[in-house]
């Protein structure tokens, strides 16, 4: 059996400094950010927050300065998104912009789309959404119908989109969808395109989550005219794109910082005599300091440009379990002993209605345990 290589990653000194300038960026622009909209975490959506980050050069911040970027290390970017994530402040505007759609088109669109769209990312006026999931498509998303057909004046796109985080507050898409046959092999006739979110024929429709709030969309295409320099990257590659795409989205580490305000609110109110406090949030700071290891290992990982697939998968498995069992945990401690009306209960109801949906967003557990196997050599 072969092993998953993670070499636990190390802060150089530097970044002291930079965290200490993030924390009184946060002490100043969020100090009566409430705890309930602070368990939010990365899901919090607030555009004039990502314009102050951009203000700071904290989005796009390891990107080539010929797009706008600050060619600082992945390990600085680490730093900076630690700090937020434990602070939950509101990054969900400009989040999936700066993990995954920036860096996808300076790759496979680096002197089309890249020179005209990444330097609006790193300004904080241009926000995205991922256009992958359909409604009879989400972990087999070789099987997605919707299709782009070539046209004189370009791509006309038809079908249906699901599960669209923040399609109604964002300015464009990068959608997977078919642009050819499937035929022997299932992962071929696939592309990548860039929508602007204003084009006619596109309409979003709200899907309410069980927190009751609005983050999810249903998208339809009815005959959505795109330019042929929409095309991302090459014609019918978009499974090879789209799987690079994956490991950006899986690799940071929000998938282990999403719960982390309920942790801080037990931390507030737990009584340091009391051997069961004292052992289970003992055991979660545990849990913490070795997905951080990991966390920063695969942070290594990209700094020394290697690919962080199977690594990602791991912490993302191993930081959904710890973030799920939490409000698990915190009902056992404290439940039924809270003012309802107090921080702690009301992060925890938060936090136990949010964490379902951790094993499922950017690939279910089981189909991250199938990925691990695989690199394991064991299927
Ligand atoms: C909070 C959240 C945000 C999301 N945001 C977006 C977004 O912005 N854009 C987007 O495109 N999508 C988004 N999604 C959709 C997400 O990617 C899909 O929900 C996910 O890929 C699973 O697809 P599905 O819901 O169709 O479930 P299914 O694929 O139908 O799976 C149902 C169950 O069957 C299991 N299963 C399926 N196949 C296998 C298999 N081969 N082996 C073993 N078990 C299997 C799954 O693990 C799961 O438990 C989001 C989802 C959530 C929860």
């Amino acid at each position: 059996m072969q092993a998953i290589d993670i070499k636990p990653g190390e802060l150089p000194p530097e970044c002291e400094a930079l965290r200490q300038e993030v924390r009184a960026f946060i002490a100043e622009h969020l100090a009566d950010y409430p705890a309930a909209r602070r368990a939010r975490n990365w899901s919090g959506n607030d555009p004039e927050f990502s314009r102050k980050m951009a203000g700071k050069g904290w989005i796009g911040m390891t990107w080539p300065k010929r797009y706008g970027g600050g060619e600082r290390s992945p390990l600085e970017r680490y730093v900076v998104l630690e700090e937020l994530l434990a602070a939950g402040a509101p990054v969900g505007a400009h989040w999936v912009a700066d993990r995954q759609s920036g860096p996808l088109l300076m790759r496979f669109s680096p002197d089309v789309l890249a020179p005209r769209i990444v330097p609006k990312i790193v300004r904080g006026e241009a926000f995205f959404c991922i256009g992958m999931s359909e409604p009879d498509s989400g972990s087999d998303l070789a099987s997605i119908r919707t299709k782009a057909t070539k046209t004189e004046k370009g791509w006309l796109i038809n079908g249906r989109k699901v599960w669209t985080s923040g399609a109604h507050r964002t300015h464009y898409m990068i959608a997977l969808v078919r642009t050819g046959e499937r035929g022997e092999n299932r992962h071929a006739g696939m592309s990548q395109f860039l929508i602007d979110m204003k084009t006619p024929g596109l309409t979003i429709r709200p899907i309410i989550s069980q927190i009751g709030e609005h983050d999810f969309n249903e998208v339809t295409f009815d005959d959505v005219l795109v330019p042929h320099e929409n095309l991302i990257g090459t014609e019918g590659e978009g499974w090879q794109q789209v799987t690079t795409e994956l490991a950006f989205e899986r690799s940071g580490p929000e998938r282990y910082l999403s719960s982390t305000q309920l942790l801080l609110e037990m931390l507030d109110v737990a009584d340091a005599d009391d051997p069961r406090h004292a052992v289970a949030l003992g055991r979660i700071a545990a849990h913490y300091a070795t997905l951080r290891q990991m966390s920063l290992g695969v942070s290594a990982m990209l700094a020394r440009g290697e690919s962080p697939a199977l690594a990602a998968a791991a912490v993302k498995d191993q930081g959904a379990l710890v973030e799920q069992a939490m409000p698990d945990i915190a009902h056992d401690l404290f439940g039924g002993r809270v003012d309802p009306d107090s921080p702690l209960a009301q992060v925890m109801q938060y936090t136990a209605m949010a964490v379902p949906s951790f094993s499922l967003r950017g690939g279910t557990r089981e189909i991250l345990r199938g990925i691990l196997a695989r690199g394991l050599g064991l299927r």
